[in-house]
């Protein structure tokens, strides 16, 4: 273990109550993606950086010209502005390996009320648990990158290549803020970002691309209905084929992705028909999500989809002549993965092991997509480790502030290799 680790180790547990005090604070700021809170959150963590003297860069993010652009990675909800921010500690060797941590600060909408047992703005902390919307997905892992660095930071312990911490927006809904950070010309030789794993190694993502049909039916009275076409019962037909895509492409997959019953979903999230409970609907549109399978490159993915519709369409009357249409928006999540020549893998399962003993992190793949395929696309290796799992985007959700602290200084340890 590197020497110089120990006093930043002191450092970071003596900040352990404030650790806590920052992700309660962060939790308090409800930065629903979209929302003025998205960027006001940026600007808090800005000002707290810059308060202790660390070098940071934050710019307003040309939403409008970079989501122009073909390979835009999505977004679901209106941003008149939103704000990119990376905080650079230097390194004592400019040609040292640069490592970035990487945090989203968005959060997805907290749902009904009443399905929370507490305000999903509070960040209470209860049973070594922090609670709020974005307690796990996740201010929990950003704390624990930001702290960590702040600790280097403290006690001006400089790693051998830069450490960059970005902080990003607009995760949820496709990836805006660290696709930002990237055209903005960051970069580094290895990322962690550090999203829910509960401390294992996640080093692929199955891409997720949001999708709209547009199932025609004719309208007629109700009274008369045979003299119409009922969207809904031509939906019907539609579905079924899309459950059996969804089985025909899990039947063989990559052994990363084995521990999920479905490795890569193909969901249906919202229905929408017709205009009058009397009326043959006329149009029914349905909008999901469809799952990447890693390695499988977008256009590909899409092509499958449009043609199983296509066919099933061909094989119904009333579909043949009135084709249901397939439109891709919003978020366009590819798969990524951790190059196989990159020894990040190893590195983050090896520290882990060696800081915390037990057992090593396994190594896994998710189903869901992520911004790490933005930055192994732009030839960055990038892995997912972080504290808490499973309570994302659910109620009450919360996160283990013994996993923020181990995950912290696992994070230390990184930055100073031997
Ligand atoms: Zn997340």
């Amino acid at each position: 273990m590197n020497h110089a680790a120990q006093p930043v180790l002191d450092a970071l547990r003596a900040a352990r109550p404030e650790t806590v005090a920052t992700l309660s604070d962060l939790i308090r700021i409800p930065s629903v993606g979209g929302s003025a809170a998205e960027s006001e959150i940026v600007h808090h963590v800005a000002a707290r950086l810059r308060a202790e003297g660390v070098e940071i860069d934050l710019w307003p993010i040309p939403v409008a010209e970079l989501a122009a652009r073909p390979d835009f990675p999505g977004m679901e909800v209106h941003r008149d502005e939103a704000w990119g921010l990376v905080a650079r500690l230097p390194g004592s060797d400019p040609g040292a390996p640069s490592l970035m941590f990487n945090g989203h600060l968005d959060v997805v909408p907290p749902g009904q009320p009443a399905t929370w047992s507490i305000d999903p703005w509070s960040g209470e902390v209860r049973d070594g648990h922090a609670y709020g919307r974005g307690a796990c997905d996740m201010k929990g892992g950003f704390v624990a990158a930001l702290q960590a660095f702040l600790a280097l930071h403290r006690t001006g312990t400089r790693p051998r290549g830069d450490l960059l911490l970005a902080a990003v927006v607009g995760e949820e809904d496709g990836g805006l803020g660290t696709y930002a950070t990237l055209e903005r010309g960051w970069r580094a030789d290895a990322c962690v970002i550090t999203e829910p794993t509960a401390l294992d190694v996640l080093a692929a993502n199955g891409g997720a691309l949001t999708f709209r049909l547009r199932v025609p039916g004719l309208a007629a009275h109700a009274c008369a209905r045979t003299s119409g076409v009922s969207a809904v019962e031509k939906f019907q037909l539609i579905f079924p084929v899309l459950r059996a895509l969804e089985a025909s492409r899990n039947r063989a997959v990559d052994p990363m992705m084995r521990r999920w019953d479905i490795a890569y979903p193909l969901e249906i999230g919202t229905v929408r028909a017709g205009d009058w409970a009397s009326t043959v609907p006329d149009l029914l549109v349905a909008e999901g999500r469809f799952g990447v399978a890693l390695d499988e490159p977008v256009d590909s993915a899409r092509a499958e989809f449009e043609s199983t519709v296509a066919q099933a369409c061909a094989a119904d009357p009333w579909l043949k002549e009135h084709p249901v249409t397939v439109e891709w928006w919003g978020g366009q999540f590819a798969s990524g993965r951790c190059p196989a020549g990159s020894d990040l893998v190893q590195r983050v399962v090896s520290t882990h092991a060696a800081v915390h003993g037990g057992a090593e992190p396994a190594v896994v793949g998710a189903p869901y997509g992520s911004d790490l395929r933005l930055l192994t696309a732009a030839g960055i290796p990038a892995v997912q480790y972080g504290p808490g799992v499973g309570y994302g985007h659910c109620p009450d959700e919360r996160v283990s502030l013994d996993q923020v602290h181990a995950c912290a200084e696992t994070l230390v340890h990184l930055a100073l290799p031997e």
